[in-house]
């Protein structure tokens, strides 16, 4: 279990002082100047050597990512923009740093807009996540107050300002495209890639588009060393990383530990077991509902970082929003919700996640209610397959993995549930 020293988050369950003053206490913007002083080689470095991957889901190495970004201006001004639009099922991880730890966040926001040459960055922030919004605003004004942000922010001799932006409540403007389009103004609808936003995004400029967690770990490892952040986890799965525990806990919870944890461990040692002991476990979408869901079983010796939960289970860590589901579970039910979900969110402008997402549901719904004929489990799966890889962003991608999961790990109880339907054993389950 990873130790309280050890832990970046030091004010995640908002015990402490979230103020300036409070953050100071704990260690935040200790020396940052003096960070920045080293210079933007150093910073990229250090974060490359720190195994740092990225935080949102897609666990693109973030020193790398940085690296794309132009060393010298070209005349275009640069930007960093911190993706705060958390809306993932079962994600609840960033929104607990920018309650109760925001400095972490705005400190992170200076050391890496500086590495990245940019003098402006911008946080999109969800929404509905009116609180969160509110605290990180009086905290960016604190910092403001205190020097640390603006003119020669934390005496670094670098022009820093950071600005907050509330969406309106997509889903879609997670994207990272979809939401430049938004922080520009316009109807946020995904670009094609490439370019990638280092080359062009924001107005046309070089962007770096980081989840809040990715950017809110900054300060801390550069503070303590590349080589102490890499000495948790597995090799390529580097760090300390939040864990967000929802559904068939006794004690559902976010909570920092290291990377590479059994997922046993997570859950005996922050989550009070599983709701009626191990034996109750059903399944598990181990990273977000963007991921497969995998049968309980295969779960209690699982290793909790991204190359395990793809390689040896064909999931994902994605966002490591960790959703349980115990035996009284209709699992069914349960993954046509997310279909519904992505249904609902497609932003339409690409075929096969417009109809394709629609299809899907409805088949979902049949299956749900046991309505459907056995031979339509398969041509569900290959319509999948034919959403899988053929849009514009990765909505598609998540719309057609969980109903692949629910296929390949509960094909039993799908067909279990069409013949007692079909004998008339058990009536319609009621899809809402
Ligand atoms: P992606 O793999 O396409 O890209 C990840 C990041 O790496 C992006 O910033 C992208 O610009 C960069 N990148 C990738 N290849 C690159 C290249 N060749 N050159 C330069 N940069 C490159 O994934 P994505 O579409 O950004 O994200 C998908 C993930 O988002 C899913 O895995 C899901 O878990 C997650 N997600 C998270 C939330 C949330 O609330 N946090 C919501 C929805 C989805
Ligand atoms: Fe829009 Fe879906 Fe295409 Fe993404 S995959 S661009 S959400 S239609």
């Amino acid at each position: 279990m990873l130790k309280d020293e050890d832990r970046i988050f030091t004010n995640i369950y908002g015990m402490h002082d979230r103020t300036l003053k409070g953050a100071m206490a704990r260690g935040h913007w200790d020396g940052t100047g003096g960070i920045i002083k080293k210079g933007r080689d150093w910073i990229i470095d250090e974060m490359k050597a720190s195994g740092l991957r990225g935080r949102g889901g897609a666990g693109f190495p973030t020193g790398l990512k940085w690296s794309f970004m132009p060393k010298e201006s070209d005349g275009r001004p640069a930007y960093l923009v911190v993706n705060a639009d958390e809306s993932e099922p079962g994600t609840c991880k960033d929104r607990e740093i920018m309650r109760h730890d925001p400095h972490t966040l705005i400190e992170g926001c200076l050391i890496a807009s500086f590495a990245m040459n940019a003098h402006t960055c911008y946080i999109y922030i969800r929404g509905e996540y009116i609180r969160e919004r509110e605290a990180l605003q009086a905290a960016i004004d604190e910092a403001y107050d205190a020097g640390l942000l603006g003119k020669n922010a934390a005496g670094s001799g670098w022009d820093f300002d950071l600005f907050l932006h509330h969406g309106a409540g997509a889903y879609i403007c997670g994207e990272e495209t979809a939401l430049l389009e938004s922080l520009e103004g316009k109807k946020g609808m995904p670009r094609m890639k490439p370019p990638f936003p280092a080359g062009a995004g924001l107005y046309g400029c070089p962007t770096t588009v980081n989840n809040v967690e990715s950017i809110a770990v900054v300060p801390t490892i550069l503070r303590r060393g590349a080589s102490w952040f890499a000495g948790f986890g597995r090799q390529n799965n580097a760090g300390t990383k939040l864990f967000a525990v929802s559904g068939h806990v006794n004690n559902p919870c976010v909570v920092e530990e290291a990377m590479s944890i059994t997922f046993e461990e997570l859950i005996e040692k922050h989550c009070g077991g599983i709701r009626g002991g191990w034996d109750n476990l059903k399944a598990v979408i181990p990273g977000g509902s963007s991921v497969p869901c995998v049968r309980g079983e295969k779960m209690k010796d699982a290793i909790m970082d991204f190359d395990y939960l793809r390689g040896e289970l064909g999931s994902g860590l994605g966002t490591a929003a960790v959703i349980v589901m115990d035996k009284q579970t209709d699992i069914i039910k349960a993954i046509w919700r997310l279909s519904k979900f992505y249904k609902h969110e497609s932003c339409g402008q690409c075929t096969p996640c417009r109809e394709g997402t629609g299809w899907m549901m409805r088949v979902m719904d049949r299956l749900v209610r046991g309505e459907a004929e056995v031979e339509e489990i398969d041509m569900l799966f290959d319509v999948t397959k034919q959403v899988e890889g053929h849009t514009i962003c990765a909505l598609g991608d998540a719309a057609a993995w969980p109903i692949q999961g629910l296929i390949r790990n509960f094909r039993d109880e799908i067909e279990d549930r069409i013949k007692a339907q079909k004998s008339g054993r058990v009536s319609a389950v009621a899809a809402e």
